[in-house]
């Protein structure tokens, strides 16, 4: 792989000095916003307590939905943005490499520190996280679970797998779609996503 993935973060965070007056950050070809962890782990975790028991893996199947759509459209738009074009893809050297820019990109935004672990063209996509701050905000605040907690990070590996291996643009997203077999929350050392092709 030839991606630089400091040269990509470091890119972000320069260019995240610029704000506007609502504290939107104009970059990569979207907008985005500074978020408080713990503002968006409550809503995350309050909702799927809400909708505790029957309803409880609704819950989780909407939170990672969400997360699928908002990757696939956010890396859509970073991908064709001019800084995408003057920094990454000229270190982009086959297909798969999109995948090490994308999780770059994510690093930079703050998401955890993701490593792709593994990845079968057209088949799947493993990526390791291990300071996932869903993970980490779960056992803080709710404690030690059962089940995978990180539903933003699944639902975005998903996506990778979508934007790479779907339906064009933007018929592709939900082509792929994640699972955590390993998350803090639950007691695992590390929290890992593997996206594969959806069966439905
Ligand atoms: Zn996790």
């Amino acid at each position: 792989m030839a991606i630089d993935g400091s040269k990509i973060v470091h890119a972000v965070m320069e260019g995240s000095r610029i704000r506007e007056s609502k504290g939107i950050i104009p970059l990569f070809g979207v907008y985005l916003s500074i978020a408080s962890v713990q503002y968006y782990n409550t809503l995350s975790f309050e909702f799927e307590n809400k909708l505790r028991g029957e309803r409880a893996a609704e819950a989780e199947a909407l939170l990672v939905k969400a997360a699928q759509e908002c990757g696939y459209a956010t890396f859509q738009g970073i991908r064709n943005s001019w800084e995408w074009g003057e920094i990454v893809k000229p270190m982009i050297e086959t297909k798969e490499d999109q995948i090490e820019g994308f999780t770059a990109v994510s690093v930079a935004f703050g998401w955890g520190d993701l490593v792709v672990k593994e990845l079968i063209p057209h088949e799947k996509l493993v990526i390791r996280v291990t300071d996932s701050y869903e993970a980490r905000g779960h056992l803080e605040h709710y404690g030690m679970t059962e089940s995978g907690k990180c539903y933003m990070l699944r639902g975005v590996a998903g996506a990778f797998m979508d934007l790479l291996y779907g339906d064009d643009y933007p018929d592709g997203c939900f082509d792929y779609s994640a699972q955590e077999p390993f998350c803090r929350a639950k007691g695992d050392p590390y929290c890992e996503f593997v996206a594969r092709k959806s069966s439905d």
